[in-house]
């Protein structure tokens, strides 16, 4: 096996061919599986977790909106600072980045706030839309929701890639409490011609616990109607200021790594 690629070890053992690589392991050497490039860089991890390591882009430190805009008319970000959080403004609406990304690792903290009203979908919803898109669904929603005592569609609820794919667990804690995602996600790819050539897959860590596991999308999350893929590139992360009449909810601590 030596000099042979992972890729090609990979095939080997999807082949069946395993059987004679263990014969030819009596024979080999230690080092004839080790390598040593390429060596991966140096990231400096936070000093605690959630805190954003030393190569994450800072989209919101609790000091300015000015990695944000309003979706609506590209002027800045109309979400309301306060206490080094900011709240959804459902007055001015949805927030996007500046930047626009492909895959990334994100974190991002949320709260509920304590006082929340209503029920089903109209209880502290909001949404983190994994990339942008000015068509269809207007992208890909990772659900945020209160359904710490509230149910709902479960391929709507807190977790689900919003009507796509329903979390493995509800994670809630209680309103009034901060909450975070950790999320792992892997952009779809097209081809010149506008075909799709690999689907968007996400992983979701809710509160720490794992709701979406390499979940594949099937094209944006519409509320009504099925999922359909549009070419597209690098997008900006998008969160929503959604028109149900509870309370509006906050967000901290939010910073993305690229892939
Ligand atoms: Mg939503």
């Amino acid at each position: 096996m030596k000099h042979f690629s992972r890729a090609l070890i990979t095939a080997f053992i999807m082949a069946g061919l395993i059987s004679k690589a263990t014969a030819q392991q009596q024979t080999m050497k230690p080092e004839e599986t080790e390598f040593y490039s390429p060596v991966p860089p140096v990231v400096t991890p936070g000093t605690t977790v959630g805190q954003a390591p030393s190569d994450a882009i800072i989209l919101f430190d609790g000091k300015n909106l000015d990695e944000w805009v309003n979706v609506k008319d590209s002027m800045p970000a109309s979400w309301i600072l306060a206490d080094s959080v900011m709240t959804v403004n459902k007055a001015t609406g949805d927030i996007q980045t500046k930047k626009s990304f492909s895959s990334y690792q994100l974190h991002i903290e949320y709260r509920i706030p304590a006082n929340i009203t209503g029920n089903g979908q109209a209880r502290g919803n909001s949404g983190i839309f994994l990339a942008s898109l000015p068509w269809g669904a207007g992208g890909y929603e990772l659900q945020v929701l209160d359904n710490y005592n509230n149910k709902t569609y479960t391929n709507g609820q807190v977790g689900s890639m919003y009507k796509q794919g329903a979390p493995l667990a509800n994670a809630c804690r209680p309103p009034g409490e901060w909450q975070s995602y950790d999320v792992i996600w892997t952009a779809p790819e097209f081809n010149s011609n506008g075909g799709l050539k690999s689907l968007a897959r996400v992983t979701v860590l809710h509160n720490g616990v794992l709701v979406q596991n390499n979940t594949t999308l099937l094209g944006d999350t519409p509320y009504i109607g099925y999922p359909s893929y549009h070419k597209h590139g690098p997008a900006p992360i998008k969160l929503q200021a959604h028109g149900d009449k509870s309370e509006p909810i906050s967000y901290r601590n939010i910073w993305v790594r690229p892939l």
